[in-house]
């Protein structure tokens, strides 16, 4: 039997998405696993194994490629990752391998979804861009002429925790004040409670049991001043960090990713008018805030399976 596909994995909070994945980047079978539900990541190992064990696609593997975050390059683990109920230091690529009986390489989420944008999505063309993924926190891969920047320890581009704003909200990492706990999918619903405004309290969002990023999104959409506030407030803080990252590599674009990128066209101008307005005028009007066009196709899954390819 051919070993032609790569096994991609993205490991989020929320969900775990795996697919298999041909040299051309086609996703010949895709699904995925709640995160929380698997109490240990051996679980979800096993859990992987067994759907690909039923559909009978295990002899296919040639390799795995896994994101995460937190996820270290260089040790194959995942590190304290304060949106994972795993804690400490978990050898995921090893435990992947030891079942599987294939290599297995482990990267953090968000560079596997820069990964997969520059092999198969917006940035094909570009040498120098960073992927800001707006998940359940923050995430970014920072491609530096052509490489993927990982930094003497593997951690390089953690910019989801650089801190906004001072003595800020208070964050998984234990610091208070990161980036991530305003512009997320998380960071966007804490705003509800902890953003001050007068439009707040005719706002419809109040009444919402279990309110989501997409609510704020539609009423904002709809007209609601409040969830057009929130929004607003979300573009410019992620914006105005756009700015100031723009000073260390001095990238050709930003690629947005995830959830709230989703959102679309409006979202995305609106955060590169504030990142112009804060922008050092030597990168004025030269950098560009791109929307992945990969979400039906999970860059990060993608990104992930072409570490197999490597
Ligand atoms: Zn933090």
């Amino acid at each position: 039997m051919n070993k032609e596909y790569a096994l991609g994995i993205d490991i989020g909070g929320t969900n775990s998405v795996f697919g298999l994945v041909d040299k051309n980047g086609e996703v010949v079978f895709e699904d995925s696993i709640a995160t929380a539900s698997c109490e240990e990541a051996i679980n979800l190992v096993d859990a992987i194994y067994s759907v690909l064990e039923q559909k009978n696609l295990l002899n296919k593997i040639q390799g795995i490629g896994i994101g995460a975050p937190n996820g270290n390059f260089h040790s194959g683990s995942i590190e304290f990752a304060p949106n994972l109920s795993w804690k400490g230091k978990i050898p995921l690529a090893k435990l992947f391998s030891e079942k599987f009986k294939v290599p297995a390489t482990l990267t953090n989420d968000a560079n596997a979804a820069a990964l997969g944008e520059k092999k198969y999505g917006v940035a094909k063309s570009l040498s120098h861009f960073i992927t800001i993924t707006l998940g359940t926190g923050l995430g970014s891969g920072i491609i530096i002429d052509n490489q993927l920047l990982y930094g003497h320890d593997g951690f390089a581009g953690e910019l989801g925790h650089i801190r906004v704003i001072p003595n800020g909200r208070s964050c998984g990492c234990g610091r208070k004040g990161c980036l991530e706990t305003y512009a997320s999918a998380t960071g966007i619903v804490r705003s509800i409670n902890e953003l001050e405004s007068n439009n707040k309290h005719d706002s419809p969002l109040l009444k919402l049991t279990q309110p989501q990023a997409t609510d704020i999104f539609n009423l904002a959409k709809q007209g609601d001043l409040f969830a057009q506030e929130i929004v607003n407030f979300t573009a410019k803080t992620l914006g105005e960090s756009l700015a100031d990252f723009t000073c260390f590599s001095s990238p050709e674009a930003y690629v947005l990713f995830g959830g709230i990128a989703q959102n679309g066209e409006e979202f995305t101008k609106k955060v590169k008018q504030y990142m112009e307005n804060a922008m050092l005028i030597i990168y004025q009007n030269k950098v560009k805030v791109l929307t992945s066009e990969l979400h039906h196709k999970n860059a990060a899954v993608l990104g992930a399976s072409s570490l197999v390819w490597k």
